[in-house]
């Protein structure tokens, strides 16, 4: 098999989508090669070089491929695809815009969003919004394939280099032209490669409520996400929509707050590691996917979460420290708090806590903190009123 990988970029650097991608075509076969489309760009191919299992790397290296116009890049992709058995992309926004149009300039069937590999014709692909799984069998002599990234583990980047190729070309199909970039710009990690995401529903009310789950995700180290309500509501713009039509993300922890569950907002979250649910409504469909959830308020939830978590912070403590340990170390010392109505200086508390957590705790963080939720609610609030006192 001849597998050629669209390599998805910035001119700056190799999005993480790609090494997914990498994983997926190795499957498929051994000699792997790399396509780089873009506009000074020579560094991400030298990167995309790095990433294990490719073989060789071409670089299309042009003016008119600078802000990533598909119409333009397509036909330098079809030209390339020719020569390949397996072309495949992301299924990001990058893919989804590039390939439809080189399946239609080559006359072939698309094979959209794969998230297993069963053999070099046939493959698994999520429909009906991750309700049902389809099995596709391809006869085309070039299969054309978008892979559903969340599926596939990240290839590693450790050489050594494989071979880069410049080659002179360049394509204008005088379709589209480039007039701006509107881009969000956040200092938080990328909704899709995030290790933590907090995503508002219809029940934030506000694009101003918003700002409750920014700050937790600030001390989390988080993403912000939305669902679709909150989306066509204007509280956000729809780059936070995670579902069918928005980004499918998997992060280590997804925590939902006032968002329902519906089919299409699980199909772009539910492969998530850990899922924490927020709803006052304890019939809302996503407690049945959910690990933890909390039937409360949010109202009162975020402030009192965003407030433990500073006073956990507090302690020198980085966030994975926090929940691996303290968090539940916390539990203990409230209870015995309240029983013996003993209070502990900050600093008293973090020596006995460390060394507590040391002794008691050695568990994964993402359990911890989803587990700490639950007591919170459990506690019916009090803890926070405890941990008042800092
Ligand atoms: C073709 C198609 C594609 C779609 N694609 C997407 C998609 O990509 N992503 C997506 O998200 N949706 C998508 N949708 C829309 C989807 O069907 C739902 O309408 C949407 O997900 C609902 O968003 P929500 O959960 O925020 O709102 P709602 O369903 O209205 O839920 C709001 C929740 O907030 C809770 N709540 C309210 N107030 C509070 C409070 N004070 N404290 C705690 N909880 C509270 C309520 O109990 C309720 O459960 C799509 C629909 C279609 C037809």
């Amino acid at each position: 098999m001849s597998v050629l990988i669209l390599v998805e970029h910035d001119n700056q650097e190799v999005k993480s989508s790609t090494l997914n991608t990498v994983t997926a075509a190795r499957q498929l076969g051994d000699d792997l090669h790399g396509l780089v489309i873009g506009n000074g760009c020579a560094e991400v191919a030298a990167a995309a070089a790095r990433i294990d299992g490719i073989d060789k790397v071409y670089l299309v290296d042009s003016a008119e491929f600078e802000h990533g116009l598909v119409e333009n890049s397509a036909i330098v992709v079809a030209d390339f695809a020719r020569s390949y058995t397996h072309v495949l992309a992301p299924a990001s926004t990058f893919g989804k815009n590039l390939m439809p149009r080189v399946a239609a300039m080559l006359d072939v069937q698309q094979i959209s969003d794969i998230s297993s590999i069963l053999s070099e014709d046939t493959f698994i692909r999520p429909i009906y919004a991750g309700n049902a799984l389809a099995k596709v069998q391809s006869s085309d002599s070039i299969k054309l394939i978008t892979v559903r990234t969340t599926t596939f583990d990240a290839a590693a980047v450790n050489g050594p280099d494989a071979p880069v190729e410049t080659l002179d070309s360049s394509a204008n199909a005088g379709l589209s032209e480039f007039l701006k970039h509107d881009l969000t710009r956040t200092e938080r990690p990328e909704l899709t490669t995030a290790k933590i995401v907090i995503s508002g529903g219809r029940g934030m009310q506000s694009g101003e409520n918003f700002q409750m789950l920014e700050r937790v995700a600030d001390q989390l180290g988080a993403a912000v996400g939305a669902s679709r309500a909150a989306v066509d509501a204007g509280y956000v713009p729809n780059d936070y929509q995670v579902g069918q039509t928005g980004k499918v993300v998997a992060p280590d922890l997804y925590i939902a707050v006032g968002i329902s569950g519906a089919i299409q907002h699980l199909a772009g979250m539910k492969d998530s590691k850990v899922i924490v649910a927020i709803n006052k409504d304890e019939e809302a469909p996503i407690f049945q996917i959910s690990d933890y959830g909390w039937v409360v308020d949010l109202f009162d939830a975020i402030p009192e979460l965003e407030q433990a978590l500073k006073w956990l912070l507090s302690f020198k403590f980085k966030p994975t420290d926090i929940i691996s340990a303290h968090s539940r170390n916390i539990l203990y010392w409230w209870e015995w708090e309240c029983s013996s109505s003993k209070t502990e200086s900050a600093e008293e508390l973090n020596t006995i806590d460390r060394e507590a957590a040391e002794f008691w705790f050695d568990s994964d963080w993402l359990s911890c903190f989803s587990w700490c939720l639950t007591e919170y609610a459990h506690f019916d609030s009090k803890i926070f009123q405890a941990l008042s006192f800092s």
